[in-house]
């Protein structure tokens, strides 16, 4: 039996308890449903959650009992209860709102509390909750440790709740709450500075990339710093002046941008992203590249076995699968 309010809901064989809580209608926020993104954390009444449940969480969230529902098999009675958003979040306000192509949103917003984000490494990733309770994980684009100011890039996503209320209702002032960080994906700034750095991202995946070579510059990394950015269409990239100036000022960076159609030019090229990042990472210095993947979950899983196929230690493999939300229990 679940327990989660006033009520107590019977658990079938197996299940999880976000599934459960979902089948009886009860308003449990989630979006990936695998463990990733964070968005269905409850917290423990009385009961301790298993490992699993809790694998990725902070250590303040994992010592008060809080878990994923969606990680969450009992096999004896629990109760649950949602967690207290106030305390698990940082208020912010939207200060900016800029579309940077035809369907990406660059999304800014400051903390109120301009220290709160202070432990939030560029491009690990904020749960972001607007005011009708929708929840979704997005990429921290910038180094917001010292201001405060977060700043997102977001796609338009056919029939999304999140994003269709962002490109259609969101205003400048509007109050978001922000929960996390979370994820691993970010420059080590204490592991070797010579390694080469070959960083991969499709469509909005640019925004942990863009966040992680700015680090890895401001940190004086040594080694070679490779980014490759795929998109369907020269109009659907973003940023190309940002990155080519950068790769200006810093002979060790270099950008280049796969599209599937549309115009060739000098950093710029019609064809694959994965088979161009395999490209370059075979004139790399395998065994010590660290690789960053990031964006489309297929995309990033599939590129994700063929680095470590082609030598790349799996230590330094980092990825942020960006998995949608699931329409069905799994
Ligand atoms: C770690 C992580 C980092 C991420 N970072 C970013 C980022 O930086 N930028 C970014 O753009 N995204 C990012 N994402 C993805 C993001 O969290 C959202 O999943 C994405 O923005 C879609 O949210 P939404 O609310 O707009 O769509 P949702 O409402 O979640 O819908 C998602 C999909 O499900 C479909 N769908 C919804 N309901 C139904 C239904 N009833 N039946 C059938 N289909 C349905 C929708 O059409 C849509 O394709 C990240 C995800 C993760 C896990």
């Amino acid at each position: 039996m679940l327990g989660f309010q006033a009520g107590h809901y019977p658990l079938a064989d197996g299940e999880s308890v976000l599934d459960c809580l979902l089948r009886h209608q009860q308003p449990v926020p989630y979006s990936c449903k695998a463990g990733l993104c964070q968005s269905c954390l409850v917290q423990a009444v009385d009961c301790q959650p298993p490992a699993l449940a809790t694998r990725g969480l902070k250590a303040t969230l994992q010592s008060s009992g809080h878990a994923m529902a969606c990680q969450w098999h009992p096999d004896s009675d629990v109760c649950v209860r949602l967690p207290d958003n106030q305390a698990l979040s940082v208020q912010g306000h939207i200060v900016g709102l800029q579309q940077l192509n035809a369907v990406v949103m660059k999304l800014v917003v400051q903390a109120d509390d301009p220290t709160a984000l202070a432990e939030c490494h560029p491009g690990q990733y904020l749960n972001l909750v607007n005011s009708a309770g929708t929840i979704r994980s997005y990429s921290v684009a910038n180094d917001c440790r010292q201001h405060g100011r977060a700043e997102f890039h977001i796609a338009a996503t056919a029939q999304g709740l999140f994003s269709h209320w962002l490109f259609n209702a969101a205003s400048l002032g509007d109050v978001l709450q922000m929960r996390g960080p979370a994820g691993s994906c970010f420059y080590v700034a204490d592991a070797d500075q010579q390694q080469p750095l070959l960083l991969v991202g499709v469509g909005t995946g640019l925004a942990p990339l863009y966040a992680i070579v700015n680090d890895a510059l401001a940190q004086g990394h040594q080694g070679p710093i490779l980014l490759v950015h795929g998109a369907s269409s020269t109009a659907s990239l973003y940023y190309r002046a940002e990155l080519r100036a950068l790769a200006a000022s810093h002979s060790k960076f270099s950008y280049s941008a796969l599209v599937r159609a549309g115009a060739a030019d000098a950093d710029c090229q019609q064809g694959d992203a994965a088979e161009s990042a395999l490209a370059l990472l075979a004139a790399l210095p395998v065994a010590q590249t660290r690789v960053y993947l990031c964006g489309n979950a297929a995309f990033v899983h599939n590129l994700r076995k063929l680095v470590f196929m082609r030598g790349v230690r799996s230590a330094n493999i980092f990825c942020d699968p960006f998995v949608e939300r699931a329409t069905q229990s799994n």
